[in-house]
């Protein structure tokens, strides 16, 4: 039997929600505050010049099921297939063939105790339970790295003691493994499972998938969305953007409607929720649990900017996640490496940096602080070649990922679980998955197993 859906967020979960019911017969209502749908996933012109909102190259997730809703459409020559993503980092010097920090830059002293330390690690066969962010480093990677690798880089992104900082944090920026020892050492102590999760091999083209990476080939990865909103309309989807929702409307534990701009209220059988739980407490009127002491809800201030640059970049790099903490910039995305056709035809290069910042948010200080890392970390040549097109905050941000902030999603998850049965938390507004496949991975999963109770 077919029923109503409104599906809250019009990201990539919320589309995939969108398409997986809706090609599955169920009537579907997409609901976004904004009026460009896709989320994090948006293109943006700037200057008749297109930019991303931050990095976004597409991955496969290797599900036939999810692969086919969701990148039917991605084919050459519309979309480049990349054999392997290059992506590089930059601590105390710039990496070119790894994302991962290498811990060669060490003084010798820390270097060899930090080895020892890693050669004498244990494995962990579940029984141990880690409190904080602090446990975990320390026992995935010993003393010297928790205190010289980690221990920087997350004050730099996160500005907050490790032992305040939840399980797990450290993987959302990236740096989850460490470059140590020679290649051929690591690839032996790889086959250690606990050596595996704490060291990275040391070039990107060993351990991946080739040719699962995907940019098109001329615009920006708005593209996708535009293509994935095609093929919700072309399967009835209502899509309702730029609109307010202002109430769910609660009837015996359920909510038996929803509305729009306080004024027009649309009857469904189940709420599909990809966003962050707290609204649902002012939009349904129950109450919110009692903060849990200490929390207080705080995200990093990230902004973003666009520049153009008349010199080629030093590097072939896609991307580079910036660790070091005297560096600024946190994410830099270098587009003509992924379109080399594009910069062929124009006589420019262009650059987006992202910024997760603790001191001053004045966007202006940002831009010119940025635009002299990307020329001393050797990225461009010249700071003259260098023009801002466009910078802005990202009012959304980078959540602060504290233990009790994690704590208090759950309680706040599990209070609305057990009085409204018909509210669904998939892909981040369950508070787990974060990264683009495994919010896919997530949302696929539970619309199927819901889908497959109906
Ligand atoms: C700064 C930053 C950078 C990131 N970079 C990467 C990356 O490089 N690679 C990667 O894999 N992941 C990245 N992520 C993780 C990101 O979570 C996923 O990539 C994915 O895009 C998230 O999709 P989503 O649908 O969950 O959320 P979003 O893309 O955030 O979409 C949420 C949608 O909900 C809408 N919305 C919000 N509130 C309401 C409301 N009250 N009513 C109606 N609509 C609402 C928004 O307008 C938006 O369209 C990044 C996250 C952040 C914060």
């Amino acid at each position: 039997m077919s029923k109503k859906y409104c599906v809250v967020g019009g990201g990539i979960a919320g589309l995939l929600s969108a398409i997986q019911l809706a090609k599955a017969g169920q009537k579907v209502y997409l609901v976004d505050k904004e009026k460009d749908m896709g989320g994090l996933l948006r293109s943006q012109m700037i200057n008749g010049i297109s930019f991303d909102y931050g990095t976004h190259i597409i991955a496969k997730s290797h599900i036939p099921e999810i692969d086919e809703l969701m990148f039917d459409m991605i084919q050459e020559p519309e979309w480049e297939s990349l054999h392997h993503l290059k992506n590089g980092n930059y601590f105390k010097k710039l990496n070119s063939t790894s994302p991962f920090v290498d811990t060669h830059c060490l003084e010798k002293n820390d270097y060899d105790k930090a080895i020892d330390e890693l050669k004498n690690l244990k494995a962990n066969d579940g029984s141990k339970i880690f409190e904080n962010l602090e446990e975990q480093l320390l026992f995935t990677f010993g003393k010297v790295l928790t205190e010289k690798i980690y221990q920087p880089i997350c004050q730099k992104f996160f500005n907050k003691p490790l032992n305040e900082l939840a399980v797990n944090s450290y993987l959302l920026l990236g740096p989850g493994r460490l470059l140590a020892f020679t290649a051929d050492e690591t690839r032996e102590l790889k086959k250690e499972k606990h050596l595996d999760n704490a060291l990275a091999f040391h070039s990107f083209l060993e351990g991946i998938k080739t040719h699962s990476n995907f940019y098109p080939s001329e615009v920006g990865i708005g593209l996708w969305v535009n293509k994935l909103l095609e093929k919700i309309k072309n399967c009835d989807v209502t899509v309702l953007n730029g609109v307010q929702l202002t109430n769910l409307n609660l009837k015996d534990k359920k909510i038996a409607s929803f509305t729009i701009n306080g004024n027009q209220t649309i009857e469904c059988d189940e709420v599909i929720w990809t966003i962050a739980s707290p609204p649902v407490f002012a939009l349904t009127g129950l109450k919110t649990p009692p903060p849990l002491p200490g929390f207080k809800f705080e995200k990093v201030n990230t902004s973003i900017h666009h520049f153009k640059s008349l010199s080629k970049p030093l590097t072939d790099l896609h991307y580079i996640t910036c660790f070091d903490p005297d560096v600024l910039s946190f994410r830099i995305t270098l587009y003509d490496n992924l379109q080399p056709n594009v910069s062929e035809k124009n006589n420019y290069y262009r650059t987006t940096v992202e910024v997760l910042s603790h001191g001053t948010t004045d966007l202006q200080t940002i831009e010119r602080k940025v635009m002299n890392e990307l020329v001393t970390m050797k990225i461009f040549s010249r700071l003259e070649d260098l023009e801002v097109l466009h910078s802005e905050v990202m009012p959304a941000g980078f959540p602060l990922p504290t233990k009790v902030l994690k704590q208090q999603e759950q309680l706040q998850l599990s209070c609305l679980q057990e009085q409204i049965e018909n509210l669904h938390f998939v892909g981040r507004g369950q508070g787990n998955a974060f990264f683009m496949n495994a919010v896919l991975i997530d949302t696929f999963q539970k619309i199927d197993g819901l889908l497959k109770c109906q």
